[in-house]
Order: structure tokens, then C-alpha cells, then sequence
């Protein structure tokens, strides 16, 4: 299976769960020099694209990038006009090895996904994807409850089991801030040193990992604890999940889960 079918079908089950309609949601996938020579040349830059900030920590990567005003829907019948793949060729170059085929360019939200990568290597060095999408619960979740970042982690570790053991480093909140400018990219990235997983307010959610099962997991499991949350959080609740519980099981799973938040 190349590259290309792996993060196409990907692509599609985000948009059949309705997480990323129009042209909502981008995705960002490091690709290894032998996952690119299967698909193009790698030597043979088509287009360069200049950016402002400085990605020298990337260069040399390749990155396969969906492109500004591309639908999700679309990707997996036409990757090749709605995906590209690039070079990083210098501190503020991206070359274009493949794709856009009808004069397209990387997501308006690219220097965020960048940025999310440089962080993100730091911390784990087999660090390989950025996805953002459009999640309905989450977004309803950023209406109704406080944006706190432990307040709404530990909300989302008590609507279900599962969810501290997938993301016991919690989550992240951002308020409202303008998508597509710089200053939405510098705080994803800098919650990005603590966080694999930042929701931006009234917006959608980005979810960084090691591989395509991982991230699309992660944001399904995110997802599932908020949809649990905005059933339940105007009900009468009789019981649920306590702090000791939530240690119970970070003990019994040997979970790292960060702490100041139930205990
Ligand atoms: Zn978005």
C-alpha cells in the first residue's frame, strides 16, 4: 500500500464521520525518502513555495500536505490535484515533488502543521503526523463548558475509561483565535511541548502522533468522551468516574498522566 492510499483512505473516514465538511480539516504526514521514490522522483522540484518563519529544523524531511481550499471528500478519487508532497529545501523553502496538479497549494494552516512537527520531533523522535479536523462534539464541548485545559482534560477523563488511558497527558485548550495567521501557529505549537492534542475553541482540534491508526484513535476517543460529555452534563448524574478510579487505572495501565489535575 503506498503513502498516497494510506492517507487517502484516512482522509475519507474523517470526512464520513462527518469531522471535516467542505474544505474544513488538513493533515500533514512525514514521509520517509523510500515512501516518496515509490510514488516521483524526489530530485525533480515541480514548484517552490516561500514561507516567512524558520523551518531549518525540517529541512531535508519530505511531507506529503493536503492543499488550501481542498475538500477531504474528494481526496481519495483525486489525490493527486487535492494532495502534494514536498521537500522542505531550506529554512523557508517547501519544494513540491508531487501533486497540486492543478496549480494548487499547501493549507493555509501549513506553517501551524510545521511548527506542530518541529515541537513535536523534539519530543518524541518517531513524531510523524499532524491532523486537524472539525469534530462536532468537541466544538459543542468549547461552547458550554470552561476553557481550561486541566478543568476540560479531567471532564474527559471521567466520561469514559478509555480516555485517560489514550491521552493521559490530557489535552490542551485554546480560546478563539484567528485560523490561518501566525498567532494561532506559535500557541498550537508552543502547547505542542507538553500536548499531542490541542482543541481550538468554537473550531476543531489538532492531534499529532507516530502513525495514521494513532492519531485517527485519538481523535475518535476525544471525540467519543465529548459526545458522552454533551449527553450527559445537563442530566441529573447519579454516578461516575471517581479521581481515586482514575488513579486506580493509571496504576493497573502504568500510565504517566499528568498530574494537578486529580490529585
Ligand atoms: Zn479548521
Amino acid at each position: 500500500m503506498s503513502c498516497i492510499d494510506e492517507v487517502t483512505e484516512i482522509l475519507d473516514l474523517l470526512y464520513k464521520h462527518n469531522w471535516d465538511e467542505r474544505n474544513g480539516g488538513n493533515l500533514s504526514y512525514i514521509l520517509t525518502e523510500e515512501e516518496v521514490n515509490f510514488i516521483c522522483n524526489p530530485n525533480n522540484i515541480i514548484r517552490e513555495f516561500k514561507y516567512s518563519f524558520d523551518m531549518s529544523e525540517l529541512v531535508g524531511k519530505y511531507f506529503i500536505i493536503t492543499g488550501t481550499g481542498k475538500y477531504f471528500k474528494n481526496c481519495l478519487k483525486d489525490p493527486i490535484n487535492n494532495l502534494g508532497i514536498m521537500k522542505v529545501l531550506d529554512k523557508n523553502t517547501l519544494g513540491l515533488v508531487w501533486g497540486y496538479l492543478d496549480g494548487g497549494r499547501p493549507t493555509s494552516e501549513a506553517p501551524t502543521h510545521l511548527k506542530c512537527h518541529i515541537e513535536r520531533l523534539k519530543q518524541d523522535k518517531e513524531h510523524r503526523l499532524v491532523i486537524h479536523c472539525h469534530p462536532t462534539n468537541i466544538i459543542c464541548m468549547t461552547h458550554v463548558h470552561d476553557l481550561d485545559s486541566n478543568h476540560f482534560t479531567e471532564d474527559l477523563w471521567k466520561m469514559q475509561t478509555e480516555s485517560i488511558v489514550v491521552f493521559p497527558e490530557g489535552i490542551a485548550v485554546l480560546p478563539w483565535i484567528l485560523c490561518g495567521g501566525e498567532e494561532i501557529g506559535i500557541a498550537t505549537a508552543d502547547k505542542m511541548k507538553e500536548y499531542r492534542s490541542v482543541v481550538w475553541a468554537q473550531h476543531g482540534i489538532f492531534c499529532t502522533g507516530k502513525t495514521l491508526d494513532e492519531v485517527f484513535g485519538l481523535i475518535e476517543t476525544i471525540e467519543k468522551a465529548a459526545e458522552i460529555y454533551m449527553k450527559i452534563f445537563d442530566k441529573k448524574i447519579y454516578q461516575s468516574i471517581t479521581n481515586e478510579q482514575l488513579i486506580t487505572l493509571a496504576k493497573a495501565f502504568n500510565l504517566n498522566y499528568r498530574k494537578g489535575i486529580i490529585d
